[in-house]
Parts: structure tokens; C-alpha cells; sequence
């Protein structure tokens, strides 16, 4: 068989070379055995993220990336919250709305966010955007959310995306989002958060009667208006001249403090966007704390990588682009959604400002695009639901998904060849580990991403995140290594040619 010297794979700077016995002749190491032998230079695997980034100053940048990731989801639990803390940094970096400065940043309605930096080429060679979703699985209010049971005040609520009911029962949940009274007023809410504040849950049957319950499927067994967050307990006060404790006092009782807090009634929760989501930081997981754990990394860590990659990539060739869309967790249609014009308009009013003569179809068909999403990592415990050779593992780097979609490639945006060789080239060249995979095994697996709103335009476009395992989960996992990776290759895409 065949042997090779491990640089060469890694920095492809010279030819594969067949070696026997197990010697290497490598240019870089003056004909010397460097030791460091690998099986079959014409096989491939994927190179573990830990091996490429195995230094001290690797090590160093890795741990304060993974610092400030955690602070960001800590922070970040709606896609508005998300939204105004990138805006929030790119106005540090120097963002405007408006166009003249070359760095652009354009919110839409709180919830979604287009920015740009303009290259020295020309608009018509197209863009490099990636995209990401800042919206995640979660429980949100009901328009007239307040019942009374017994014993408590509940809010009713309809889930948003895709959750497995039961992950969200007996744990604590905190309350973020906004009110809006009738004079338009916003009324910003976040509450369990601060740990000298009261969390919120949705209690769970205990085993004792649970017997019927544990005979049903999963579907039947959870049902989504039996997912009623408790708010409280303690009934309002009977007035002086009361004889009887009023209708619903534990309800009478938490509008009072609603109202004594925000200044609001009941009727103004028919316009509010009140969204229960896990309570408390992001943590480091494992001895190791080689693992972050925390809600809603699908798909967050991809607008922090790619927000990273856009604020540290060195002047760009191309105009490089980031959107982060809302809604993606409900098929991306709505105003803020990928489905919508949003982007466009945004690209249009870049051409008027930096290329005027410049066609907009002209500037889509040249555009190259990452549709930053998550991946499902090769689950230790359910290895079964997965294909291996094509599942994406933690600490792999950031794994390409050529196609999206399921059984037969329906409803799939599916990346060219040609695409994947580019940006394969662009992160080799870079020594950037990468994979690809596709999700879970075939008629068994699938899922979609934004990519095939971007495809519509003609452009270039490939799914490219992280693994992330337990996605969906109010703790969902990734790797600190691959969060390190996955900047690198955002970054890498951005100053490519
Ligand atoms: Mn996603
Ligand atoms: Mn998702």
C-alpha cells in the first residue's frame, strides 16, 4: 500500500507522492522521514479540527471566540434580540444606513438584517453572501394567552418550528419579547433571565399517573394545548368590602403585577410577541468544556460566525454580503422571511449607489453564496439514523450539504460540482477543515434551509455550518472547535476571488 507524509494533505504543497516502504520524501522537510505517516494518498477522510488547530495560539483564539459565542447566546434568544446585537456591532465597526461610506447595514422591522461591504470589483462580478437564519424553535403566547386552573394562572401558547413537545416540560423557561399598546408604544420584555428573578415552566405528569400516557406514541402522548407556561399561583386580594375571593384571583393577580410592571392591560397582549424560551446562560460542557451547550444554535451560530467572519475578513475583493433572515423555522414565507423581497431590495439599492449601470439579474448570476445553516451531528446514542460515511461529526469543521430537502432530493436546492470544487480549493488552500454531509439516512432523513430562496436568483449557493447535535433542543451542542472552523472558512469564502 501506499504512505504519504501528513503535510502534504494538509497543505497540498506538493504532489502525492507514493512512498514504500513507510518513508517519506517531502519537499518541505528536506528529504528527511518527517514521521508523520498516513495510509493511501489517493483515499480521503475528513481531517479533525483538533488535530489542524493543535497550537497554543489556536488554542487561545478558540477559547475567546467560545467566550464571547456564550455571552452572545446568552444575550441572543429572538431573532430581534439577535438582530439588535448585530446591529449593534456593526455600528461599532463603523456600519451605516446609508450607503456612502461602502459599509452598509440595512435592519428590517426588528426581526431580520441585510449588510455589505463594498469590494474594489465591480458589483458585476457578483456578490459573496452568506446567510443565515436568526429565528429558533421555541413556545410562543397565545394572542389571549391568560387561563386560570387550578391552583395557577397559565399562558396558553402555539409552538413555533419544529419541537419535540416533551424537551420543553418541567424546566424553567424565561419570557422574552415585546408588547405594543395602542399608541404604537413598544413595551420590551425580558423576564427570568436575572437570577434574583422568578423563571417560569410548564409542569410535567409525574410516573405515578402517567401509566396510560406511557402506552401512547410520542405524538399522542404530548399534545400542544396541554403546553400552558405557569405564571402564578398566589390569588389577587379580596377588596375591603368583598365577601368571596374575585373571579379567577390568581389571573386577576398576575395582570395586576403585569400591569403594575409594564404599564399594560390584557388587550395588550393581543399584540404582543411573547416568546417562552430556556431560561439562563449557555454553558461549557464536558470536562473538557470541548462542548457548548445553549438554546436556539440553530441557526445563531451561524450569524455569530458570519458576523465574525464579515467584521475580521481583510478588505474583500468581491462585495461581501451577510442576510439574516427571520421565520426560517416556518418555511421562510412572511415579510421578514427569505421568501420575501427584502434581499433584493437591499441589492438594489446597493447597484444605485455603487454601479448604477449595473443590471441586477447580471449581479445575481455572478454571485457566490453560502447558505450558513446547521447540520445534524452524528448522534452517539441514535448512530442508526444516520449514514455514516455522510453524517457530519462534531469537531470536523463546517459541513457542506451539496443538497437539501428529502426522500429522492425533493425540494432540494442542489450546489454544482463545479461550486463545491471552488470553495473545496478556497478552504484547502487555507488548511481549513471542512466536511461534507448530508442529514441522516436516506427516506429517513432531510430538511431544508434558505438555500433554495437564494437559488431562485441564479446565484451560486451551498449549505455550510456547523454540526450541531441535539438540534432543536432547549440545549442544543456544538463544538468549539468547529466554531473556530467555521469562522475561518466564512472568512476565507469572503476574501476569496
Ligand atoms: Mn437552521
Ligand atoms: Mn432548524
Amino acid at each position: 500500500s501506499a504512505w504519504m507524509c501528513a503535510l502534504w494533505r494538509t497543505r497540498n504543497s506538493h504532489p502525492p507522492r507514493v512512498l514504500w516502504p513507510k518513508l517519506c520524501v517531502c519537499d518541505n522537510l528536506n528529504e528527511i522521514d518527517c514521521g508523520i505517516m498516513e495510509k493511501d494518498p489517493y483515499a480521503y477522510t475528513p481531517v479533525s479540527g483538533w488535530e489542524t488547530y493543535n497550537t497554543p495560539e489556536h488554542a487561545e483564539a478558540m477559547e475567546s471566540l467560545a467566550r464571547r459565542y456564550l455571552e452572545f447566546l446568552s444575550e441572543c434568544k429572538t431573532e430581534r434580540e439577535t438582530v439588535a446585537y448585530v446591529q449593534r456591532r456593526l455600528r461599532d465597526a463603523g456600519y451605516t444606513e446609508e450607503h456612502n461610506g461602502g459599509a452598509v447595514v440595512r435592519p428590517f422591522r426588528g426581526k431580520a438584517l441585510f449588510a455589505a461591504r463594498r469590494g474594489t470589483l465591480p458589483l458585476t462580478r457578483g456578490l459573496h453572501l452568506i446567510s443565515a437564519h436568526a429565528d429558533s424553535p421555541r413556545l410562543d403566547f397565545k394572542q389571549r394567552p391568560l387561563i386560570e386552573q387550578p391552583g395557577v394562572a397559565q399562558a396558553k401558547t402555539h409552538y413555533y418550528g419544529g419541537i419535540r413537545k416533551y424537551q420543553w416540560l418541567a424546566r424553567p423557561l424565561a419570557l422574552h419579547g415585546v408588547i405594543v399598546r395602542r399608541n404604537g408604544e413598544r413595551v420590551s420584555v425580558i423576564l427570568g433571565e436575572d437570577p434574583a428573578e422568578p423563571v417560569f415552566t410548564i409542569a410535567d405528569l409525574l410516573p405515578h399517573l402517567a401509566q396510560k400516557q406511557n402506552t401512547q406514541t410520542v405524538t399522542d402522548a404530548f399534545e400542544a394545548e396541554k403546553l400552558n407556561v405557569i405564571l402564578g399561583h398566589r390569588p389577587a386580594d379580596k377588596g375591603a368590602e368583598d365577601k368571596d375571593a374575585p373571579k379567577d384571583a390568581v389571573k386577576k393577580h398576575v395582570l395586576e403585577l403585569l400591569g403594575r410592571k409594564y404599564d399594560i392591560t390584557e388587550e395588550d397582549l393581543v399584540s404582543a410577541e411573547l416568546q417562552a424560551v430556556p431560561a439562563g446562560p449557555a454553558r461549557r460542557v464536558g470536562l473538557d468544556a470541548a462542548l457548548l451547550g445553549g438554546y436556539g444554535q440553530d441557526d445563531r451560530i451561524c450569524v455569530f460566525t458570519a458576523l465574525e467572519a464579515l467584521l475580521s475578513a481583510d478588505a474583500p475583493q468581491h462585495t461581501v454580503g451577510v442576510i439574516f433572515w427571520d421565520k426560517e423555522e416556518i418555511g421562510s414565507d412572511g415579510a421578514t422571511g427569505a421568501s420575501s423581497r427584502f434581499f433584493q431590495y437591499c441589492v438594489e439599492d446597493c447597484i444605485a449607489a455603487w454601479q448604477p449601470e449595473a443590471r441586477f439579474s447580471e449581479v445575481m448570476l455572478a454571485t457566490r453564496a453560502l447558505s450558513a445553516d446547521v447540520q445534524a451531528a452524528l448522534d452517539p446514542d441514535w448512530q442508526d439514523v444516520h449514514e455514516k460515511q455522510n453524517a457530519a461529526q462534531l469537531g470536523y469543521g463546517a459541513c457542506f450539504s451539496k443538497f437539501t430537502g428529502s426522500r429522492g432530493k425533493y425540494g432540494a436546492s442542489e450546489a454544482d460540482a463545479e461550486y463545491v470544487g471552488w470553495l473545496r480549493g478556497v478552504l484547502n488552500a487555507r488548511n481549513i477543515p471542512w466536511q461534507m454531509a448530508e442529514c441522516g439516512r436516506v427516506d429517513l432523513g432531510g430538511g431544508g434551509t434558505v438555500a433554495l430562496f437564494l437559488a431562485a436568483y441564479g446565484m451560486s449557493v451551498i449549505d455550510l455550518g456547523p454540526a450541531v447535535l441535539s438540534m432543536h433542543s432547549p440545549f442544543e451542542l456544538s463544538s468549539a472547535v468547529d466554531l473556530y472552523a467555521t469562522v475561518e472558512a466564512y472568512k476565507a469564502f469572503m476574501e476569496s476571488c
